[in-house]
């Protein structure tokens, strides 16, 4: 299973809007290797999220960290946020040195498309619903530098 390669930044892929994943690439189960590889690439780079263009495919797919292990979320959409919204760090994969204060909403609902197909919604709050929002904006070509605050550059080799 190989550990698939994440594009940094700048690099044209993440500023591109992700295509929905059709009924048909559900159906026939060609995401299923795509997602077991991007599980296994999460975790290898201590990931807590990992968006399908961060590894240079243009589709609607998430993979997010759980108390329950890692979730795929295929075409995922916020269906209702909270008024509330706080301030705090975050990082990315695709800017290893660079972090930030991103205002995120406390809590949200999310409907997506599991890889069996079936429609599903969470709630979330917290930590995991900052992290589904950081994923989804990765689909819309969004990087968490562009609505950060106090951005820090790490250089050192810790
Ligand atoms: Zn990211």
């Amino acid at each position: 299973m190989p550990i698939l390669k994440i594009v940094l930044n700048p690099n044209p892929s993440l500023r591109e809007i992700a295509a929905e994943v059709s009924q048909s690439e559900i159906k026939n189960g060609s995401l299923k290797q795509t997602i077991v590889d991007m599980v296994e690439t999460m975790f290898a780079k201590d990931g807590v999220g990992l968006a399908a263009p961060q590894v240079s495919i243009a589709k609607r797919l998430i993979i997010v960290n759980t108390k329950q292990g890692a979730l795929a979320m295929i075409n995922p959409t916020l269906s209702k946020l909270s008024f509330g919204q706080e301030w705090d760090e975050e990082g990315c994969l695709s800017l290893p040195h660079t972090f930030g204060k991103v205002k995120r909403h406390k809590s949200i609902r999310c409907e997506f498309i599991t890889e069996q197909g079936d429609k599903k919604k969470i709630e979330a709050k917290g930590l995991l619903a900052r992290i589904i929002q950081h994923e989804i904006d990765h689909l819309d070509g969004i990087l968490f530098i562009d609505k950060a605050k106090d951005i820090t550059e790490n250089t050192y080799n810790l």
